[in-house]
């Protein structure tokens, strides 16, 4: 069974049908590509994964368990998002910490105790997980800067940083690099893979572009029009596109 299987997903916003019915089985561990044109349902589908979408019909299951009713919160899973959704207030290991911080306050005010709302060792348990994820994503230098001392690249790690300290069950991500100039886009796409590598976690990402499809992933979900037309590996979609729709779209040879 794979981590995440998603069974005849419908969604319509009013009377236009955004989703078909979609079904998509995700591996423990892989790093799985929705691709498809502006407007076919990318977001949509991974808002829905996420819990930030209640999908009008199907089912949604993570590692097993039918989480379809339940909220983004109680899912265990990292959305990164293009636009960082970064607080400029606050520093970078405050950005980092502030999902759990949150998540540790409001089981910590229940008890009706005066004193410190997390503890000495909770605190320092917290800045030792916040130095590991910095250390891997080289941003250990830049967690006293405020986000608006960052350049894109660096804010887009700190959007994965904060991401990665939630030691999500998979991370979604939505055109994560799309606010990046060329290069930086070119740079950051390896700096993923090596990251995938490295944390051998489900990635879910989302893209219009096709060469960030074909370079990043194990397989590729190709959308259009709220259906996906093929799910295979990079490989197998460029040389056997499933129909001339998914050949134009990919850009194959065909
Ligand atoms: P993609 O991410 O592939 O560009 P989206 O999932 O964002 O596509 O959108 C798919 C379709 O659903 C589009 O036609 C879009 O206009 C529509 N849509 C998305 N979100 C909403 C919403 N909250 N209300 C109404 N229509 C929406
Ligand atoms: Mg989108």
């Amino acid at each position: 069974m794979g981590a995440l299987q998603l069974t005849q997903i419908v969604k319509s916003f009013g009377d236009t049908r955004v989703l078909g019915s979609v079904d998509l089985e995700v591996q423990d561990g892989e790093f799985l590509t929705l691709v498809g044109p502006s407007g076919c349902g990318k977001s949509t589908l991974l808002r829905i994964i996420a819990g930030l979408e209640a999908p009008d019909g199907g089912r949604v299951t993570l590692d097993g368990r039918d989480v379809t009713g339940l909220r983004a919160a109680d899912r265990n899973l990292a959305m990164v998002f293009q636009s960082y959704a970064l607080y400029p207030h606050l520093t970078v290991a405050e950005n980092m910490v502030t999902p759990l911080r949150l998540r540790d306050l409001s089981a910590v005010e229940r008890i009706p105790v005066a004193g410190p709302l997390i503890s000495r060792a909770k605190r320092r348990a917290l800045m030792e997980k916040v130095r590991e994820v910095a250390e891997v994503l080289r941003i250990e230098p830049l967690l006293g800067r405020k986000p608006g001392q960052l350049s894109g690249g660096q804010r887009q790690r700190v959007a994965l940083g904060r991401a990665m300290v939630r030691e999500p069950v998979a991370f979604l991500m939505d055109e994560p690099l799309s606010n990046l100039d060329a290069a930086l886009r070119v740079h950051m796409r390896a700096e993923l893979s090596e990251l995938h590598r490295r944390l051998a976690t489900t990635f879910i990402y989302v893209t219009h572009d096709q060469s960030e499809a074909l370079t990043m992933s194990d397989r590729i979900a190709v959308m259009m029009g709220g259906d996906i037309l093929q799910l295979a590996s990079p490989q197998e979609v460029y040389d056997n596109p499933s129909s001339l729709a998914v050949a134009v779209f990919i850009g194959s040879p065909r």
